[in-house]
């Protein structure tokens, strides 16, 4: 057994000065992924900083219509906010779509976007891994790989980004906000996770002792409504295979403006923008959502066993764009 200390913060600068930049010491949430990672002895926190009592668990609409989301919101308070509900549909199904309400109930907004990937050769400290022991080697590469990445991946790490809730919010847009030993830090959600390349072990752009305090989503694309499509080997409590959150404004008949996020298939959230750029301005048709799905998994790499990911992903960006369109 290990044993850490246990720290419970009042305030955000409590909580950054209990951390400090403390390389061995850990936020802990939820639990439900932290504890997880210390019991398969994947995390090792010499010190834990309890966040709970801190006032993050507001949503707050602001004037220019974006919605500000405190890092302890839960999943499931964040699921069935009103402004979510109506304004953000396809992240209330995103975040539906995962865990288990148990898990939902507790696990929170700033715990998911930290989420660790669920990789067998991560989460087992016997098999080799890039991310846990850099330099180890990727026991994925030549190994079981069906769950695994086909876009963003290097030949250090294949690992797939587990999250829903970090799609549906890619498609929409938002910004992370940090406090830390060096101050307040605002973070473009499409940059804060980052590809593995040669350091997978660089998950985000989060310093040692920064705390996420808040995402606030942009301002709702006018008109626009969202679908949140998952596609898993059973129909609750899995991650996905492969995930697509659409979020689509029309004009007539034609595509204003679209918004294109995968899940299952990327090493982050998946952004596609080349899907996006397929989809502006074209009729809404199934031969224009098919091109968007081809643009989108241009780039796939397949290992042994996760070919039909690409299939799969293009099928769920058409159903889900298909959907999300009908809905007018
Ligand atoms: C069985 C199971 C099934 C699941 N299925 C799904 C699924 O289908 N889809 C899905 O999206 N997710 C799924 N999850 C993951 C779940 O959503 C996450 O475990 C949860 O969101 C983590 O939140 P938490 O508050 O419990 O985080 P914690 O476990 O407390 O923390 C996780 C990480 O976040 C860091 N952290 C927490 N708060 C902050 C903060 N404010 N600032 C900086 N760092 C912070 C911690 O230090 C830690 O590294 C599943 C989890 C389990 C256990």
């Amino acid at each position: 057994m290990r044993n850490f200390d246990y720290q419970r913060a009042g305030d955000v600068a409590e909580a950054t000065a209990l951390h400090g930049n403390d390389h061995s010491a850990d936020f802990i949430a939820g639990g439900t992924n932290l504890i997880d990672m210390v019991k398969l002895d994947i995390m090792r926190p010499q010190r834990l900083v309890d966040v709970n009592r801190l006032p993050l668990t507001d949503i707050e609409s602001l004037d220019d219509g974006r919605l500000k989301i405190g890092a302890l919101v839960t999943n499931t308070d964040l699921a069935y906010h009103e402004r979510v509900l109506a304004d953000y549909p396809v992240l209330s199904e995103a975040l539906l779509s995962g865990a288990s309400t148990q898990l939902r109930n507790v696990a929170t907004t700033a715990g998911n976007v930290m989420q660790r990937t669920r990789c067998p050769y991560f989460r087992n400290p016997a098999r080799p891994c890039n991310k846990r022991e850099p330099g180890s080697g990727c026991g994925a590469l030549e190994g079981i790989n069906r769950n695994h990445a086909v876009l963003g991946t290097s030949d250090h790490c294949i690992a797939v980004h587990p999250s829903d809730m970090c799609v549906g919010m890619q498609a929409l847009g938002a910004t992370i906000t940090v406090e830390g030993p060096g101050g307040t830090r605002d973070i473009p959600f499409e940059e804060y996770h980052l590809l593995p390349g040669d350091t997978p072990e660089r998950e985000h752009d989060l310093n040692d002792g920064e705390l996420i305090t808040h995402v606030t989503l942009d301002a709702p694309i006018d008109g626009a409504r969202g679908h949140y499509l998952k596609l898993r080997d059973r129909m609750s409590y899995e991650f996905a295979l492969a995930s697509c959150a659409a979020v689509v404004a029309m004009d007539g008949d034609a595509i204003r403006e679209a918004r294109i996020a995968l899940g299952g298939i990327g090493t982050k959230p998946w952004r596609s923008h080349e899907a996006e750029a397929a989809l502006s301005g074209q009729p809404a048709t199934e031969q224009t959502f098919e091109k968007a799905a081809e643009a989108a998994m241009a780039g796939a790499v397949a290992h042994r066993d996760n070919a039909f990911k690409i299939p799969l992903a293009k099928q769920a960006i058409v159903r889900a764009l298909a959907t999300v369109t009908a809905q007018r």
